[in-house]
């Protein structure tokens, strides 16, 4: 059976390879349904296997969350990784020293947003452009900015070439966010600052969100959501998770927000 498949795509790439594409063989490949050669059912079924998981173990609900991730597809954020790597529960390298996120804190950190499909969405630290997808799959509009220029510029392809058209990437400092695009319904961040940055919170829309990984240790940080009320902030603390640090590069000379007294 593989053996098979495999012949019979290496014939195809012979053909086209050589130019001598017949009449038929353009016939059959023009009727071959166009995801299927990035998306392939292998990967569609690892893909609805993890989805299910999450589920039953009480990471992910069933419902919009859910239906994104399952029509995400995550191998194409990781072109290097295996297709079982891709769609197992576990952080993966991107390059620069920098991972893609664990599939059950995307679910629990999107879910955490209350998105219900007209939100204007900012994320801080787009790395493989993923999480971005899926906030793209879930909001109208979503602004992401990646310090690392090489990552942002191939986020940006990635997405663009999957046809995430409502998802903009920039390359810049996240401590500054986006104030030509402010204010946002939600903010995600997803890499570790030591504490929120206030910068951030003043560009959340009055009852907008922000969810961020917020501690100085490079091993374990507490996820925080905060939910801006009444000139206020209430804050929730939604368990320890493990990110890579949001690095200062100094161009925000703003102090980050006080950590709330109760946490
Ligand atoms: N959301 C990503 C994973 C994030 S990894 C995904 O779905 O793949 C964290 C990313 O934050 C890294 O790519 C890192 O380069 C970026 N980052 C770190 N500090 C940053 C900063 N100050 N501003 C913007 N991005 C930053």
């Amino acid at each position: 059976m593989t053996a098979l498949a495999l012949a019979s795509a290496c014939n195809q790439v012979a053909s086209t390879g050589a130019g001598d594409a017949t009449a038929a063989n353009a016939r059959t490949v023009s009727s071959v349904d166009p995801s299927a050669a990035f998306d392939p059912l292998q990967a569609r079924t690892l893909r609805q296997h993890l989805v299910s998981s999450l589920i039953s173990r009480g990471d992910l609900q069933p419902g919009r969350v859910a239906d994104a991730m399952r029509a995400v597809p995550r191998h194409a954020f990781v072109p290097e990784a295996p297709l079982d790597e891709a769609y197992a529960d576990s952080p993966l390298p991107i390059g620069f020293g920098q991972t893609i996120s664990q599939p059950a804190v995307v679910a629990i950190m999107t879910q955490a947003l209350g998105l219900s499909g007209g939100e204007r969405v900012l994320e801080i630290g787009t790395g493989s452009g993923y999480q971005a997808a899926i906030l793209g799959v879930l909001a109208r509009e979503v602004y992401s900015i990646e310090l690392v220029p090489e990552l942002a510029r191939r986020s940006s392809k990635r997405l663009a070439d999957l046809g995430y058209a409502n998802v903009h990437v920039r390359s810049g400092d996240g401590y500054l966010g986006w104030p030509e695009r402010a204010p946002f319904d939600c903010i995600l961040v997803t890499a570790a600052p030591p504490a929120v940055p206030q910068t951030l919170l003043d560009q959340l829309e009055e009852a907008g969100v922000l969810v961020a990984p917020v501690g100085a240790s490079p091993f374990e940080q507490e996820l925080l959501r905060y939910r801006k009320a009444e000139g206020g902030f209430r804050v929730d603390d939604l368990g320890p998770v493990a990110f890579v640090p949001m690095v200062r590069t100094g161009a925000d000379p703003r102090p980050t927000a006080e950590q709330p007294p109760h946490l």
